[in-house]
């Protein structure tokens, strides 16, 4: 009766009602009783002169409702105002409720307990109450009454007991909520996830405001390495503080969360990117609070900004473009940073266009070998060869940085590498039945390959099925950054070099060169990346001839053969020499060759090195 006839009346207006009530009596008195609720909610919802007992609980009860059904603007204190009015209402003195996930969290105490009201008065418990939910989580009402409170008549009692069940139900669903909101928008160890993201890039879209704002994805570099040198619960921790550096700039601005592993994505308002950008090229980070010791952070991101207006179809839009750019600002090397432009998605065509032309062109043999000479400067002798891939398409070469990386982001690459292998074991047993002076060939293999439990097997089968002895066949394989990768890595070496195959670490220096990698893995050759082979306008005291010089050394040291990659003019060969590094391969001597070309400088066997 009350509810209806409030709802009636929602704007109440005064003068329109005092015409109503010259009406009839009877209408006099409902006007009287709307009017006398009408003035205690005016007044700020505080119930001050109302007579009816019946009527004020029941307006009380209303408080109470709105308050815990304003699901679109939750507001813990009009519930907890209201919640105290309705004590003041029994006499209750304290209300406390308790909410436990599990029964078993209930045993052991482990949950949340809140006293909702207290006016410091509390006697003995006058009520309590325990619901065990569907979900099989507890909650429990406590009330307690001062030693000197009128007793609570029977129906006041049943009233008390309404309200605990409509409290305690509310609260088991509000936490419940929580709960579905922890484990739905975080992961477990408490970052933002992607749909938290998801979630905040719809918001922006529905008040059309992702124009003026940047969105970017970005995957920290070389973490593995980085957990095995300080460990990974340190690692953890400068990955937290990482985040939290971050996450302080974007402040109320956007948001940030993690995607799962090392991946992380973030969304901001554009005035923020230098910043957030300049902490993504690298920043040292605490990961020893006590010691305050630091490490070098950084990552490989992709960016996108969107134009004022931008609009999408679905968030994924704006994932695949961040996600684009950091992988091509992964592929990049030293580029650690990729916006994303409208070409990437005309590479993304291209990309799918080869990848389905590949198996055709395999089976055409449209790719060839082609050798490089490695050469022994000390002698002049070649001293071996490296095979390099190039495509034959259209009357075209395509040289292997345009298809190579395509090729490895599925598993072609692999197929790719045993037909190099196969190709490179038939030339070396034609060189070896022609009675020439075969030399050892190394193959790049891709490290998509370490995922193939059987790669051995393979291996031996096709130089095995070739009959070529396997001391002429050398495997390169490229520095790793996983852990998993890495206990792969060495697996593989141990077992190549058990099979009296040759293995090399190609591009030495190149990526996070970890000590532990040369150290742990039983390689033959370390190949030193160009970038570390001093230019000529170099210094000898210069960082990177000293780190040459070092290089070389400890390969020595830990019995690896050297070879340095990219050998270009007369006075690095004298570096080489210096620093007793006596193999090299280069420009300077040759490029890769085709096959025949190759073949007559396997005649001529002999380079002229320069005595500088
Ligand atoms: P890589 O294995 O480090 O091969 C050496 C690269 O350095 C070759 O590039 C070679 O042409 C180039 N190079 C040699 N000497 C010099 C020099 O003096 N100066 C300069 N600037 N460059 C020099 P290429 O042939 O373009 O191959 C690029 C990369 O593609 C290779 O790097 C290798 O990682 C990959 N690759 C090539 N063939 C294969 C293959 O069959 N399988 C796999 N998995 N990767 C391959
Ligand atoms: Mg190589
Ligand atoms: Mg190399």
């Amino acid at each position: 009766m009350f509810f209806s006839i409030f709802s009636k009346f929602p704007n109440y207006n005064l003068k329109s009602h005092k015409k109503l009530a010259l009406l009839t009596k009877s209408c006099y008195n409902i006007y009287k009783g709307v009017l006398t609720m009408k003035i205690s909610l005016v007044q700020n919802g505080e119930i001050i002169m109302m007579n009816d007992k019946n009527e004020k609980f029941y307006l009380l009860m209303e408080k109470l409702v709105r308050s815990m059904t304003m699901a679109d603007r939750f507001d813990k204190y009009a519930i907890l105002r209201a919640l105290a009015d309705m004590c003041r209402y029994f006499g209750v003195s304290k209300a406390v409720s308790e909410f436990y996930q599990t029964p078993t969290n209930a045993k052991l105490q482990k949950g949340e307990k809140t006293i909702g009201f207290d006016d410091g008065n509390a006697g003995d418990i006058c009520y309590t109450e325990k619901i065990l939910t569907k979900s099989r989580a507890i909650v429990i009402g406590t009330a307690y009454m001062s030693k000197d409170a009128a007793p609570l008549s029977p129906e006041e009692e049943d009233k008390l007991k309404l309200i605990t069940r409509m409290l305690l139900s509310f609260l088991s669903r509000h936490r419940l909520e929580g709960v579905v909101e922890q484990f739905t928008f975080y992961d477990d160890t408490g970052y933002r996830n992607i749909r938290s993201f998801l979630r905040y890039l719809e918001l922006l879209s529905e008040k059309n405001d992702l124009g003026g704002h940047t969105a970017v994805y970005y995957n920290l570099r070389h973490y593995t390495l980085v957990n095995r040198d300080i460990g990974r619960s340190a690692g953890d921790i400068a990955m937290r503080n990482f985040f939290e550096i971050i996450e302080n700039i974007i402040g109320d601005k956007g948001i940030i969360c993690r995607v799962g592993g090392d991946n992380f994505v973030a969304v901001f308002r554009d005035e923020l990117t230098e910043d957030i950008l300049n902490v993504l090229k690298g920043t040292p980070v605490i990961y020893d609070t006590n010691s305050g010791k630091r490490i070098m952070v950084s990552a490989s991101t992709g960016v996108f900004r969107m134009p004022e207006g931008y609009k999408f179809d679905t968030p994924g839009d704006i994932m695949d473009r961040i996600l684009s750019s950091s992988q091509a600002a992964k592929l990049g090397g030293k580029d650690s940073i990729v916006f994303f432009d409208e070409k990437m998605e005309v590479g993304k065509e291209k990309r799918m266009h080869m990848q389905q032309l590949f198996p055709q062109a395999l089976k055409n043999e449209e790719f060839k070998v082609f050798y490089q000479p490695k050469i022994d400067i000390e002698t002049g002798e070649l001293a071996g060869a490296e095979a390099l891939c190039r495509w034959f398409r259209d009357g075209r070469i395509v040289p292997p940085m345009e298809f190579i990386p395509i090729l490895e982001q599925n598993t072609d690459i692999c197929q790719l590498d045993f037909y190099m292998l196969d190709h490179v074991c038939k030339d070396i047993r034609r060189w070896l039945d022609e009675g020439r002076k075969a030399v050892r060939v190394s193959v790049n293999l891709s490290r998509k390959h370490m995922m193939d439990v059987d790669l051995l097997e393979h291996i031996i089968n096709i130089v095995d099925s070739n009959n070529v002895p396997h001391e002429y066949i050398e495997i390169e394989l490229t520095e790793t950054t996983t852990d998993v990768e890495f206990r792969d890595l060495k697996r593989v070496v141990s077992s190549l070099q058990q099979k009296g195959i040759y293995t090399s670490v190609d591009d030495f220096g190149m990526g996070y060169s970890s000590l532990n990698l040369i150290r742990e893995i039983p390689w033959n050759v370390l190949k030193v990346d160009r970038s570390f082979l001093p230019v000529d306008a170099d210094e000898d005291d210069s960082t990177r001839s000293i780190m040459f010089k070092y290089v070389v050394a400890m390969a020595k040291d830990l019995g690896l053969e050297c070879v340095a990659e990219g050998v270009e003019t007369d006075h690095q060969v004298k570096v080489l020499r210096d620093n007793h590094c006596i193999f090299a391969q280069g420009f300077l001597f040759d490029k890769p060759l085709p096959l025949d070309e190759f073949e007559k400088r396997m005649n001529d066997h002999y380079y002229k090195v320069k005595d500088e």
